[in-house]
């Protein structure tokens, strides 16, 4: 189901001033994971919300899960250097590079959320011999390519950042490699801010949730996170017991794994005769 959307606006921010901040409703929902899904994402990071994103906005799919093992964000989107640039060398990969860094321009806009981009330029200075012949490189691979960027002299440099010492401390600048429309942005507010507009369109982003494997069964695709024991309790199983199963299993799972032990009267046998003692719900589940 799509929620309503909710725009960030400086009216709301002042109405919420008024109210102490108590009308903000939550950026995106946490919903009780679905037992089917059109397509499945693992892991919350940039990479795994822009796909959810535009898979919505540019392919109209919509029934998708986002599955993160620990929070939205947290992984490397969540401690990076911050810095968005295109100046890269290879021919391959420049487009991309490239129309990532223009599709920046206007996130905030698109997604009505501040990811905080600030087109201050990116400048990265050379300061050997060989850093510099590399640079110049770049920059005539980017003009081929149709990057904006170029080589600029040391006094272009002191001007642009008045505050540098051309001559060290260690090494002195002998030129950079400027990028105008490079700059910085919040990732982990571009993370948020993807979450939202999946969430508003009805996706699912499920946080804490570790995939501990994919089978292929059939020609389609079980996603494994959660783990249920049943157990046909004697007189001695009690919650000490019940702890200890748990423990068991997630050391040999891995810590992330959700266990749920179920009391049962009686384990039923599968066809062939065997009993069935460990239930995988999400694996039989998510298909
Ligand atoms: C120190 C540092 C500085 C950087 N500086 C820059 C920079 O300045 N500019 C720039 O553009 N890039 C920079 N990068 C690179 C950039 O941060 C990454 O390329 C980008 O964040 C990758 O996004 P992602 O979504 O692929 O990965 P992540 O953000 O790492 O997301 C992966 C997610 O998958 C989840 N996950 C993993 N395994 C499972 C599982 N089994 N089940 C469920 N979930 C799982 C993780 O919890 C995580 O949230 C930097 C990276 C680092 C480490």
């Amino acid at each position: 189901m799509t929620r309503p959307s909710f725009r960030y606006s400086v009216f709301a921010l002042v109405r919420e001033a008024f109210r102490e901040h108590r009308g903000w409703p939550r950026a995106w929902a946490s919903p009780e994971p679905r037992g089917h899904y059109q397509v499945i994402i693992v892991g919350a990071g940039g990479h795994g919300l822009a796909t959810a994103y535009y898979l919505g906005r540019n392919f109209g799919i919509r029934d998708v899960a986002v599955l993160d093992k620990g929070w939205l964000g947290g992984g490397n989107t969540g401690r990076n250097t911050t810095i968005i640039r295109s100046n890269y060398l290879q021919d391959p990969s420049a487009a991309i590079y490239e129309k990532a860094r223009a599709l920046y321009e206007t996130l905030s806009q698109e997604l009505n959320y501040n990811i905080m981009f600030s087109p201050r330029g990116v400048l990265m200075l050379a300061q050997t011999e060989h850093e510099l012949k590399g640079y110049q490189r770049t920059a005539r691979a980017n003009a081929l390519q149709g990057v904006d960027t170029r080589m600029i002299s040391p006094a272009e440099v002191k001007k642009l950042v008045p505050i540098i010492r051309l001559d060290g401390p260690r090494y002195p600048v002998l030129g950079g490699l400027w990028q105008p429309r490079g700059g910085v942005a919040r990732h982990d507010a571009v993370a948020w801010g993807y979450a939202r507009a999946c969430s508003d369109m009805g996706m699912h982003i499920i946080e804490n949730c570790a995939v501990t494997g994919i089978d292929t069964t059939g020609g389609r695709v079980f996603v494994r996170d959660l783990v249920r024991v049943r157990v046909v309790p004697g007189a001695e199983f009690g919650a000490r017991q019940e702890e200890e199963l748990k423990h068991r299993v997630r050391l040999r799972l891995g810590e992330s794994v959700r266990v749920e032990v179920e009391r049962v009267k009686e384990i039923e046998r599968t066809a062939n005769g065997k009993f069935r003692a460990v239930v995988s719900k999400i694996g039989a589940g998510l298909q």
